[in-house]
C-alpha cells in the first residue's frame, strides 16, 4: 500500500502524535461455507475492511479484524444429504479452502472462526434465553410438511410438488421457477420428501419467534440518533420501522444448527439468521482465548467508546440496523450497537 512507504510513515508518526487513539471492532460479513469464494465477495465486504483496518492500524489506533465462516442453514443440510455425508465435513471442508484464500491473499483478520464451534453454540444459547427471560420472545403453532418415513419435519427446500398456481411439476417448498410465485410448501400438489422419495403428511409443530414491534420505539430513537448514517439508509430504514416491523421464527425444525435450550424443543435449532451474526461475537470470544486475555473481548463488546463497524453486502443493510441492533438490545449485558455499515 502506498502509505507505507517511509515519507508515508514519518507523516503517520506526527499525525499519531497530535490524536486521541480510538477504538474499532470491524467485522466483515461471514462468508456462507457451502461453496468457494469468489473475486465478486472479496470486493465486497473483504478488501474495504482489510484497507481500512490496516489504515487504523497504521494510525496507531486499537483495532481488531473479526470474521468467521456461517456454517448453519437448510442449503448445507442438504449437499450433506446429498452426498450422504455428515454436515460438518462439507463446512469442515469449504471453512478450510476460504480461509486458505484469505491467507493466501494475506488478508489480516485477528481472528477467522467458524459458527459451528462450541464456543459459538454456547453464547448464541445465551442470547435466546436472555431474549425468552425478558420477554422479547414469543410462541407460536402452525402446519409444517412432515416426511414419516424420515421422522422428521421438511424445510421449504427439503420439498418439491406440483404448483398449485400453474401446475408445473417441478414447483419447491417455497417458489415455482415456472411462474415465479411464492409458495408455502403445504400449499403444493402431491408433495414429495426430496430425501427419500415418500409423500409428507401435514402436522402442527411450535417454534419460537423474536418479538420485533416490542423493539420499535426503541429502534426508532436509535436510528434517528445515528449522524454517521447516510440520510437514504437513515430514510430506508425508518420508512421500513414506520411500515410495522413483524415477528421473525427464530426456530426451526431441523438436525444441523445450535440447539434450542429449551427441555421441550427437542429436534429444533436456533434459525441460522438469528445465530449466525452472533458469530462476530463468539470469534471475537475465541481470539481472545488465543491470544491468552480471556476476558478481553469485553474490551470491545461492552465499551461505549468502541467504534463496531460491520462490512457487509448491500442486502443485508436492514438486517444489521433492525434486527441484529434489536437482538443486541435484548440482552442483559450492554452490548455495544453498531456504529457504521
Ligand atoms: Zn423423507
Ligand atoms: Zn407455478
Amino acid at each position: 500500500m502506498l502509505i507505507s512507504t517511509k515519507g508515508g510513515q514519518a507523516w503517520l508518526i506526527i499525525f499519531r502524535a497530535n490524536m486521541k487513539k480510538e477504538k474499532y471492532l470491524v467485522t466483515s460479513a461471514l462468508p456462507y461455507a457451502n461453496g468457494d469464494l469468489h473475486i465478486g465477495h472479496l470486493a465486497g465486504a473483504y478488501l474495504p475492511a482489510d484497507i481500512f483496518v490496516r489504515f487504523q492500524k497504521l494510525l496507531g489506533n486499537d483495532v481488531i479484524y473479526i470474521c468467521g465462516t456461517d456454517e448453519h442453514g437448510t442449503p448445507i443440510s442438504i449437499k450433506a444429504d446429498q452426498k450422504k455425508v455428515p454436515p460438518r465435513k462439507i463446512v469442515d471442508k469449504y471453512h478450510r479452502r476460504i480461509k486458505s484464500v484469505f491467507e493466501g491473499l494475506n488478508f489480516c483478520f485477528d481472528n477467522f472462526s467458524g459458527t459451528a464451534r462450541p464456543v459459538h453454540y454456547k453464547i448464541s444459547q445465551q442470547f435466546f434465553t436472555n431474549l425468552l427471560k425478558n420477554e422479547y420472545i414469543t410462541t407460536h403453532t402452525n402446519k409444517q410438511l412432515y416426511c414419516p418415513n424420515c421422522k422428521r419435519f421438511l424445510p421449504d427446500r427439503y420439498v418439491e410438488g406440483e404448483c398449485p398456481f400453474c401446475h408445473s411439476k417441478e414447483a419447491r417448498g417455497d417458489q415455482c421457477d415456472a411462474c415465479g410465485k411464492l409458495i408455502d410448501a403445504i400449499q403444493l400438489i402431491n408433495p414429495v420428501c426430496i430425501t427419500c422419495g415418500h409423500n409428507p403428511i401435514i402436522k402442527e409443530t411450535t417454534n419460537w419467534f423474536l418479538n420485533l414491534p416490542k423493539f420499535s420505539d426503541k429502534l426508532e430513537k436509535w436510528i434517528e440518533s445515528k449522524t454517521e448514517w447516510k440520510d437514504n439508509v437513515k430514510k430506508f430504514i425508518l420508512g421500513w420501522l414506520k411500515s410495522g416491523l413483524k415477528e421473525r421464527a427464530i426456530t426451526r425444525d431441523l438436525d444441523w444448527g445450535v440447539p434450542v435450550p429449551l427441555e421441550n424443543a427437542k429436534g429444533k435449532v436456533i434459525y441460522v439468521w438469528f445465530e449466525a451474526p452472533i458469530g462476530y461475537i463468539s470469534s471475537t470470544i475465541e481470539w481472545a482465548e488465543k491470544i491468552g486475555k480471556p476476558e478481553k473481548w469485553k474490551d470491545y463488546w461492552f465499551d461505549k467508546n468502541t467504534k463496531l463497524i460491520h462490512f457487509i453486502g448491500k442486502d443485508n443493510i436492514p438486517f444489521h440496523t433492525i434486527i441484529w441492533p434489536a437482538v443486541l438490545m435484548g440482552q442483559d449485558e450492554d452490548y455495544i450497537l453498531p456504529y457504521l455499515l
